[in-house]
């Protein structure tokens, strides 16, 4: 079957046809291609064509597809087997990296999803302080766990609105929402509910409003505030935790925050999540203290050997993180060129290896600014670089991901796919 006859097979078995929504292309109003196998930078759809990814399966693959060394102990790990629900060695060495890369992690506990780790990290937070309020900036995306599935209501006070049905208002209502990089509505925030709030929960770099950059008197004072009111400040790292750099988003600011929760990289491309932060508060969880969390496939044989062979290619290579940053630089300037050349206007907010083109000309600090986007011209955009072989995230609020295995060669024909497409969406 090609990649239409699948999907709409699909459809008629699969809630949309996908197993998560957004790969539907829904947004770019496209039909999206199945997608068959993938080698360094490139991957390939069931008709054969080739596409440089750019999505990285939304981050995890920063060494590109099958690297060498994580296909080689996946290989070898899954000839011992691929699941015990006891105890394995490789649990104890992925939990060492974790704690000497991460700056705030002494003890980490590890699951199977960031949604997982995210959700485990809330109740650890409700359970360590006694209080029921968690603070979440509009635009940040924490997973689909119940109390994270909420946008900002009208007006900074505003108490939770469920952003989805089935979310019942009792658990949305214990999520207080505040903008972006602005310490005004946290402060407001923090002024009513003081003493009640359990964590402020944050991305350090925000990555699912498209790529923005938190300041750092943002950061700064998230850390602070939460300090003098006894409340505990999240990192979600899940994206920016081994890719803003070998230590995340926190090894880079040099703020640490009380808890982090990671994803994404740590699985190298299988399934994994992990929560972490220091021992006291992580002796809370269960079968030392009293909140209970717990995982059939937790610190899975096959999870954890790909993502100990990439955290250890990271660990390393100690250029690579240059070397990303350079390649996403090269990206950048060429879109900054074409977007002149062809008077289209575009804001481009990038934090490493990570950038968003967004199609607006107010600069992007938070989700409102965001939402100023022409996600029209984005889909034509993205369409004209899909017919170019150029796989990007089907949405104007998602991040282009740089992986390591990027070739000159593939630099090169996206530079000039992205001439095409930019000569084409400004006609
Ligand atoms: C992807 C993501 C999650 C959710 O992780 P899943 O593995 O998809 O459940 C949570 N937080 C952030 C910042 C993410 O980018």
């Amino acid at each position: 079957m090609n990649s239409l006859e699948l999907f709409n097979k699909a459809k008629e078995i699969i809630p949309g046809g996908v197993n998560s929504p957004v790969r539907a292309f829904k947004s770019v109003g496209l039909n999206p291609p199945f997608i068959q196998k993938g080698k360094g930078s490139k991957i390939y759809d069931v008709e054969g064509n080739e596409y440089i990814d750019y999505v990285c399966s939304w981050g995890p693959m920063v060494l590109g597809h099958l690297h060498p060394q994580v296909q080689k102990a996946v290989e070898d790990a899954v000839k011992d087997g691929l699941t015990f629900g006891a105890p394995t060695e490789r649990e104890v060495e992925i939990a060492q990296l974790i704690c000497d890369a991460v700056p705030s992690i002494e003890m980490v506990r590890l699951v199977s999803s960031g949604t997982e780790a995210v959700m485990s990290a809330l109740r650890l937070a409700k359970g360590y302080t006694g209080r029921q309020y968690i603070v979440k900036f509009s635009g940040c995306y924490h997973g689909h766990t119940d109390s994270m599935l909420v946008k900002a209501g009208s007006g900074l006070l505003t108490a939770g609105i469920p952003d989805s049905n089935g979310v019942s208002s009792d658990t949305a209502g214990n999520t207080l929402i505040a903008e972006y990089n602005n310490i005004e509505s946290v402060k407001i925030l923090f002024e009513q509910f003081g003493e009640q709030i359990a964590a402020i929960i944050v991305e350090p770099i925000a990555g699912n409003m498209g790529v923005v950059n938190a300041t750092r008197e943002f950061l700064e004072y998230l850390r602070e505030i939460t300090t003098k009111n006894g409340s505990l400040l999240i990192f979600d790292e899940v994206i920016s935790g081994f890719r803003a750099s070998y230590g995340g988003a926190q090894a880079l600011f040099g703020i640490l925050p009380d808890l982090t929760t990671l994803g994404k990289i740590i699985g190298g491309g299988m399934p994994c999540g992990a929560y972490g932060g220091s021992k006291e508060i992580m002796s809370m969880i269960a079968p030392v203290g009293s909140v209970y969390q717990a995982g059939t496939l937790s610190g899975n044989p096959i999870s954890t050997a790909a993502g100990i062979a990439t955290l250890k290619v990271l660990k390393q290579d100690e250029k690579i993180y240059q070397r990303i940053s350079q390649k996403a630089d090269v990206l950048v300037d060429a879109y900054r060129t074409a977007a002149k050349k062809y008077g289209v206007d575009v804001v481009i907010n990038q934090a490493g290896s990570v950038f968003t083109v967004f199609f607006t000309n107010h600069s992007v600090v938070d989700y409102q600014s965001a939402l100023t986007s022409d996600t029209k011209l984005f889909a034509m955009y993205f369409k004209e670089m899909l017919s170019q072989g150029i796989y990007l995230a089907p949405s104007q609020f998602e991040a282009v991901f740089v992986s390591d295995a990027l070739s000159e060669q593939d630099i090169q024909k996206t530079i000039d796919a992205i001439d095409q497409s930019f000569r084409v969406i400004a006609q």
